[in-house]
């Protein structure tokens, strides 16, 4: 089976996505990327929830805010409100105004109202002098440093945070803590997002076992599934956890079957090399449209990319470095894409090398590296040491990838780097 992508991407890369038809040469990480945009599903269903269950979900649509935010002017501080007049600093205290309790009537020249902050402040007035900032003497607040008063100071305008009728907060947007505080000051008590995605995720090798059980001779325990499984909950998506595939034809072809069915996406991760206990490409080659990318970059070389059905399949590497820096590069912004999310990339930095490190002319290393701040602001980096593709500890150690481009053997000490920070999922 073929699938004749007829796009920029594929034309520049020379080629067309066959079935494990590998491309004259490796695709680079750039038009990897631009394969996959081009091959990128329609955002999932739109669903309501309610705003303290809408945390990381995608905003599927506007919020246009139907208040003034704050609804009403009022203070900013514990104090005295008046009308302010030049000249004057003796003012006759008429009565006070809490916060949920405004003072009836309007203030006449000359004289102020005590309030609390958030009290809504009365007609008449326009500033606040705080409370330390005044004397009383019987009825009258004297005003200590009258010269000092901003007319206007210590007032929260009403629609000064947000107009109403104004867009608050909108599509595409991911919801963190801050937005939720936002809607709610709305008094939006539900929101309309996108479905989680459902990913269902497979290990694959006979050498693959479970942990929590006995490992015999040539036998590894399955890592993979478990750094995917973090990986897909933080970003939002819903695991269908469908453990270990062994190396047989009958066995992964089946599951994957059954699998999309019931999934938005299938991962698996292992097998899509060229050994020959690698099934997963035959399988796919018959179920849907698969090509097996080779892309320059290091670690992560082969990666299968296609549909079974109409359900997006990743075929990760199998060494557990390589599973997180491909997932991080390929499928998260694939997955992004089907919450609704926009205007997402990766946050880049420039840092310092402060070792010299190695790469190879043509393919983007992905180096596990440590970044910290010097005393002047300025970013530096190093490795987090030997960088083997099956090498966890270096992701655990680490708290960037350093992104060696294409166009560099190597970095000497003091050059600058592009650091890609752990974010939000690492
Ligand atoms: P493969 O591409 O299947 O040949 O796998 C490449 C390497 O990754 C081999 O050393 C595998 O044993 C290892 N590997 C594959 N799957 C996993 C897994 N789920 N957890 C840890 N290592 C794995
Ligand atoms: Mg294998």
């Amino acid at each position: 089976m073929a699938v004749a992508l007829g796009n920029d991407a594929a034309g520049a890369a020379g080629m067309t996505i066959s079935c494990f038809s590998m491309s004259p040469r490796s695709l680079s990480v750039e038009e990897a990327h631009q394969l996959l945009s081009s091959m990128m599903p329609a955002p999932l269903d739109i669903e309501a929830v309610a705003l303290h269950c809408a945390l990381e979900r995608v905003l599927a649509c506007d919020i246009v805010s139907p208040i003034n935010v704050p609804a009403y002017t009022n203070s900013a501080m514990d104090g005295y409100a008046m009308a302010w007049q030049q000249g004057n600093y003796r003012f006759r205290l008429v009565g006070v105004a809490l916060a949920g309790h405004g003072f009836a009537g309007p203030l006449n020249p000359g004289e102020c109202v005590r309030v609390t902050t958030g009290a809504p402040l009365p007609e008449g007035a326009d500033t606040v002098v705080m409370r330390e900032q005044v004397e009383l003497n019987g009825n009258d607040v004297i005003v200590l440093a009258p010269e000092k008063v901003v007319p206007g100071q210590n007032v929260r305008q009403a629609g000064e945070d947000i107009c109403q009728g104004q867009t608050a907060l909108t599509q595409g947007t991911r919801l963190k803590p801050q937005h939720l505080g936002l809607a709610a000051s709305l008094g939006m008590a539900v929101l309309k997002v996108y479905s989680r995605p459902r990913v269902a995720l497979f290990s694959s090798g006979d050498e693959v076992r479970a942990p929590g059980t006995p490992l015999a001779e040539a036998q590894i325990y399955d890592t993979n599934r478990f750094a995917l499984h973090g990986l897909l909950t933080k970003l939002g998506a819903e695991v269908i956890d469908l453990g270990i595939l062994p190396d047989q034809e009958g066995k992964i072809r089946d599951a994957l079957q059954a699998a999309s069915t019931q999934a938005d996406m299938i991962i698996t991760s292992g097998g899509v090399s060229v050994g020959e206990a690698d099934w997963i490409k035959t399988v796919l080659c018959e179920l849907g449209d698969i090509g097996l990318w080779r892309i320059a970059l290091r670690p992560g070389r082969p990666l299968a990319f296609g549909h079974i059905g109409s359900v997006p399949f990743f075929g990760l590497p199998g060494n557990p470095v390589a599973v997180m820096v491909t997932f991080i590069q390929f499928v998260q912004p694939m997955l992004r894409h089907m919450m609704g999310q926009r205007d997402w990339y990766p946050q880049r930095f420039m840092a310092i090398a402060d070792e010299p490190m190695h790469s190879r002319r043509e393919r983007i290393d992905y180096h596990r590296g440590i970044f910290r701040c010097d005393e002047q602001g300025q970013l530096h980096v190093r490795t987090t040491g030997a960088q083997g593709s099956n090498i966890l500890t270096s992701m655990v150690r680490a708290n960037c990838l350093i992104e060696i481009d294409e166009h560099h053997e190597q970095v000497a000490v003091g050059e600058r780097v592009t650091i890609q920070p752990f974010g939000e999922l690492t």
